[in-house]
């Protein structure tokens, strides 16, 4: 049962953490691979864990070869924002208004919009997250195998694979995509009901090094440099409307995370975001041009530049291989879910395994307010997206490779 399957799997505290270097990240995500290896196996898939903590599972098609191999992806994870454990979930059946979630603590979630009346969800006590993101994904993806084993209807390749450390931007780097061996795939990682999220941000990370020159300030006509300054100016050179509080949609931006300065000596930090990726070229191209004014101003080598991408935007990938859309949009629609769509502002594991070379756009798990305490599941959006999973599964029978 699905919801079974969730509430277990969410009792497993799975926090990854940025600090660490070895993968997973931390120790306990392995309880629940070994977990989820087991199942899956008991399920009757060839299954496995290997050293770095990644799940892989695989089920034959039952009907010959010459039809598509499909994987569904999603994360073990769950982010540093929130307390990982005890998760005390609650259903409750939605009547509008604020959500009490602890009466000791007052602690509240806001009223939800009308479209969750008379829907289930499943809400936290207010003192962790819920864990929905994303073990509503491994859930779903459990569920549909289940059933679709069950069933003993055709389908052809199906594979598994249940990341670590996705949260701290490391899940798709060690994915074995030739041990995975899939034409193409997807992740259950999204939100809403029908989402079919391919498109996301093109990312790289700056920083800027200014350098001064200090001088006893009773002495420093003509000679100072002060490199904080310097680097307020540098700032300023970049456009002051290109940033996350002022921009939206498809709108990219210039974000200073963090800065230091004395006068010998001053970093900035940014990270450069959009989604058009000449217009991302130009972002960064800008920082370099920055840099130049004001080594212009102040002497060659006062500030340099290095900039380092990311990620990028998977829908240059995506677009190639419109199938993989459309057969998610049909199996939404033939479940009765109507498919939509909307440029992520942010990254996906997705993104980064689509230029690994598995296009692999992001579906729904009917999750909501993800990284919070307020972070809630609609179970009968769950059980759509589970159905939704089952429905593509069994349709690689009928598309050929
Ligand atoms: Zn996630």
């Amino acid at each position: 049962m699905l919801i079974e399957r969730f509430l277990h799997y969410v009792s497993f505290p799975t926090m990854s953490d940025e600090s660490s270097e070895s993968c997973p990240s931390t120790e306990k995500q392995l309880a629940l691979g070994k977990e989820l290896e087991k199942e899956l196996k008991e399920l009757g898939l060839d299954a496995h864990i290997d050293e770095h903590g990644y799940v892989y599972g695989s089920l034959a098609s039952n009907c010959g070869k010459g039809h598509p191999s499909v994987a569904f992806l999603a994360h073990m994870d769950t982010s540093d924002a929130v307390a990982d454990s005890p998760i005390k979930p609650r259903t409750i059946l939605y009547e509008g208004g604020d959500i009490l979630l602890n009466e000791e603590e007052n602690i509240v979630t806001d009223a939800l919009g009308e479209e969750f009346i008379g829907k289930h969800l499943l809400v936290t006590d207010g003192k962790t997250l819920l864990g929905a993101d994303d073990k509503a994904g491994i859930a779903e993806i459990m569920d549909a195998l289940e059933r679709l084993i069950k069933s003993g209807e055709p389908h052809g390749d199906i594979k598994i694979c249940f990341t670590p450390d996705e949260e701290i931007g490391r899940g798709a780097d060690l994915v074995d995509l030739e041990k995975l061996g899939a034409d193409y795939g997807y992740t259950l990682d999204g939100g809403e009901l029908g989402g079919i999220e391919y498109e996301n941000f093109n990312a790289a990370s700056a920083h800027v090094i200014i350098k001064g020159f200090s001088v006893h300030p009773g002495a420093a006509y003509g000679k100072m440099k002060n490199a904080s300054l310097i680097a307020l100016e540098y700032a300023s050179l970049l456009p002051s409307e290109e940033v996350p509080e002022k921009t939206k949609d498809y709108e990219g931006f210039y974000h200073l995370t963090d800065m230091s300065g004395s006068i010998e000596h001053a970093e900035l930090f940014y990270i450069i975001r959009d989604h058009d990726r000449e217009k991302f070229e130009a972002k960064k191209q800008r920082m370099l041009e920055a840099a130049k004014e004001i080594n212009a101003r102040y002497g060659e080598n006062t500030v340099t530049v290095e900039l380092k991408d990311s990620y990028y935007n998977m829908r240059e990938v995506i677009e190639k291989y419109p199938h993989v859309l459309e057969r998610a949009e049909e199996a939404m629609r033939a479940e009765g879910a109507d498919p939509w769509s909307s440029p992520i502002r942010g990254g996906t594991d997705g993104a980064r395994l689509s230029f690994m070379g598995l296009p692999c756009p992001n579906l729904c798990t009917g999750g909501y307010l993800f990284h919070s305490r307020s972070e809630f599941a609609v179970i009968e959006e769950m059980e759509k997206s589970a159905d939704i999973v089952l429905r593509i599964m069994k349709d690689t029978a009928k598309y050929e490779k």
